[in-house]
């Protein structure tokens, strides 16, 4: 009850969103009857630099229109940042399990968002995740909250890949990892450096994926492969 005490319910909620699954018991209260609105523990600094900006780029913070702007602004970053307060043991909490399965587990196309710490802005795509299990396995639904968690900080792509894998690896210890992650930069496409559309590719590959090209090729195979429609 005490943890997240600080943090305004909003972002208590994403975070419990992220750490726990529907229906399990997020360990503390969610509601938030009456909270939407002013973040408790706000302290207007962040809107008092957002109204610096808006003059900065020649705007009037008070017209009617960007009146409320600056307050939104801190709200939306505190939810785009939101994996900042996700704790990875309550993420995994019981849903690692011991099972005698040594074949690639592959959860692919799982979308994401995060923003650039180069310039605030938004990258997207998704990730594709694979590991090879040496007696533990973890729940598939976790797969994606350990992207989220990740996603919802500062990044650049390459770590954002590089964390995924090594989280695996570090919880799992498993024969290896294989992490793919396509993604478009606003900070490109709308400045104009790349083309439109322009699609960055990182990878992270441990263990065998590492070692071993059959692993590896198994696992781009896997990626390339449409998925099975319901
Ligand atoms: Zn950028």
């Amino acid at each position: 009850m005490t943890r997240h005490a600080d943090l305004p319910d909003h972002i208590r909620e994403i975070v419990a969103e992220i750490e726990t699954e529907i229906g399990e018991d997020a360990g503390f209260e969610t509601a938030i009857e009456g909270a939407a609105g002013r973040h408790p523990g706000a302290n207007g600094r962040v809107e008092a630099a957002v109204r610096e900006i808006l003059t900065e780029i020649g705007e009037d913070p008070d017209r009617q229109g960007l009146l409320g702007t600056p307050e939104r602004v801190h709200r939306m970053y505190t939810e785009l940042t939101a994996g900042y307060h996700v704790d990875p043991d309550r993420l995994v909490n019981r849903a690692i399990f011991d099972v005698d399965y040594s074949e690639m587990v592959v959860v692919k196309d799982i979308p994401f968002y995060s923003l650039c710490e180069h310039h605030l802005l938004p990258f997207f795509g998704t990730a594709g995740v694979a590991y090879i299990p040496r007696g533990r396995v973890i729940g598939l639904s976790k797969i994606p909250r350990i992207v989220e968690m990740y996603g919802r900080r500062l990044q650049v792509q390459e770590r954002l890949t590089q964390q995924i894998a090594d989280f695996l690896q570090d919880r799992l210890a498993p024969q290896g990892v294989g992490v793919v992650i396509e993604a478009t930069h606003l900070c490109a496409v709308m400045r104009g450096v790349r083309k439109p559309g322009t699609v960055m590719t990182t990878s992270a590959v441990l263990g065998i994926f590492r070692s071993r090209d059959k692993t590896r090729a198994e696992f781009f195979a896997h990626l390339e492969r449409p998925a099975p429609r319901p």
